[in-house]
């Protein structure tokens, strides 16, 4: 027999989206209970030496400063213009979560395996076999879960491991390294590599614009702030940010790293500081795509080959959403405000999203929507309504973003339309 959780809502998942999630559900008085697959709060950034469900490695440090990354709903300790230690992120998590009350409705180790509607809610299954019930589901999962692999034709005898596993740069001392992708993950990992390894490679069929954290000391992300942001075009503004990165990295491509191909700004963009010094000090080289390979020799598009032993797939993730049926899998066209589904009864999403920003105070607005809409403090249209307005903001990415990654949100417009239509007064 499934628990019940009777009217409750079920989040699933305690990273940063889902402990706002709880705070917002919490403070609206809705009650909620938030599974979690792994034994600690913070997703991300609770680190695991051994691997355990978080990409975070030993050295990572925020790109975005503890200004633009904080919630309204409690700011990351420290100067304003730094940048969040994994260690300081998850501490500050944890304080969230204590501060708000959230910890006795939250269950550990409970990964949700399968999820079913009902004619009264949802049914969530555990990977131990366990059901409970709720009236409405909030997926708060984020969008790196499932590691994404790139394929190496031939007979690699190497090692390969994906960038979310990478911990420390000690294993790859005096080894021949390639890495397979150069967005943040790449960058980051081949940077610290970089002078360690024996050799480091970078292989990129479709290199990413890149730009450091800073520029000429001053964050970069205080420059695309929010005033900025909501009054300027898109449009406008991809020629700032482009015009930062080719400021910060541009002079690389004199040493070999390969220009980007696709319009800036229409997939995420690689931040680092290590990698730019490391590509100066002539500490990492670039080849095309890896097109095949027989035991320890790697073959390259570019018709160059290599020794390598271990290969590193910074090559992305894709949602952790495989629990939910089909029909109600998070598409382009399919969310309305990328928060409600417009199929599939009582089924939310907060965190699913992509954005040239900090990612936490973007997933606080689409919290205080969702509590806000649960309490029928949203005036929701018909049903009807909800996948027009759906299919024009997903039509909306194709347009800005060139719709390859289909959560991509024009950060702090979307904000404003989320925090406007959570103070419209219940048409109740
Ligand atoms: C290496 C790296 C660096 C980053 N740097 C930055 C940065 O500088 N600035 C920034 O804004 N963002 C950064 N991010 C993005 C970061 O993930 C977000 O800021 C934020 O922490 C995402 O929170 P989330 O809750 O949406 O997702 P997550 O932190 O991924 O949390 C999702 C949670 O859901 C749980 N879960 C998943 N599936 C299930 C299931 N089936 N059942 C139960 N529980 C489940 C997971 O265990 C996890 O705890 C970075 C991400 C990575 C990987």
């Amino acid at each position: 027999m499934p628990s019940t959780a009777g009217d409750a809502v079920g989040v699933i998942g305690a990273g940063g989206s889902g402990i706002l999630a709880a705070t917002y559900l919490r403070r609206r008085a809705i009650p909620f209970e938030v599974l979690e697959a792994r034994d600690g709060v913070g997703g991300t950034w609770h680190y695991d030496p051994d691997g355990g469900g978080s990409a975070a490695y030993d050295s990572l440090m925020m790109n975005t400063t503890k200004l633009a990354s904080s919630p309204a709903a409690m700011r990351i300790p420290g100067p304003p213009w730094r940048y969040a230690r994994r260690a300081e992120m998850k501490r500050y998590l944890e304080r969230l979560v204590d501060r708000e009350g959230l910890r006795e409705h939250i269950r550990l180790g409970w990964r949700v395996s399968e999820a079913a509607p009902t004619a009264e809610g949802w049914t969530l299954r555990s990977d131990a076999g366990e059901d409970r019930r709720y009236r409405t589901i909030v997926c708060a999962l984020g969008t790196n879960g499932a590691p994404k692999w790139a394929p190496v034709p031939g007979s690699f005898s190497g090692e390969q491991l994906h960038s979310s596993a990478y911990r420390t740069p000690e294993p790859f001392l005096d080894r021949n390294v390639l890495v397979i992708g150069l967005g943040t993950s790449g960058a980051e990992v081949a940077g610290e590599l970089a002078d360690r390894a024996r050799s480091v490679r970078v292989a990129v069929r479709s290199p990413l614009w890149l730009m450091t954290r800073r520029i000429g000391g001053f964050p970069i992300d205080w420059i695309d702030n929010e005033v900025v942001s909501r009054v300027l075009p898109w449009s406008l503004r991809r020629r700032v940010v482009q015009g930062l990165c080719q400021l910060t990295t541009g002079r690389l491509h004199r040493l070999g790293l390969p220009r980007p191909t696709r319009r800036c700004g229409d997939d995420i963009l690689g931040i680092s500081d290590t990698f730019p010094r490391a590509v100066r000090r002539g500490a990492i080289s670039f080849t095309g795509g890896v097109a095949g390979s027989d035991r320890g020799t790697v073959r390259f598009d570019d018709g160059t080959e290599a020794e390598i032993d271990v290969i590193v797939h910074a090559t992305g993730f894709t949602p952790p959403t495989g629990f939910l049926p089909t029909f109600a899998q998070p598409g382009q066209f399919n969310l309305y405000r990328r928060i409600l589904h417009t199929d599939v009864d009582r089924l939310y999403f907060v965190g699913m999203f992509e954005a040239h920003r900090a990612l936490l105070p973007i997933a606080e607005a689409q919290a205080r929507w969702t509590a806000a809409a649960l309490s029928g403090n949203v005036v929701l249209p018909s049903v009807e309504g909800r996948r027009a307005v759906a299919r024009a903001e997903g039509e909306r990415n194709r347009h800005d973003f060139g719709g390859r990654r289909a959560f991509f949100v024009d950060w702090a417009k979307y904000k404003a339309t989320l925090t406007k239509d959570a103070r419209t007064p219940s048409a109740a």
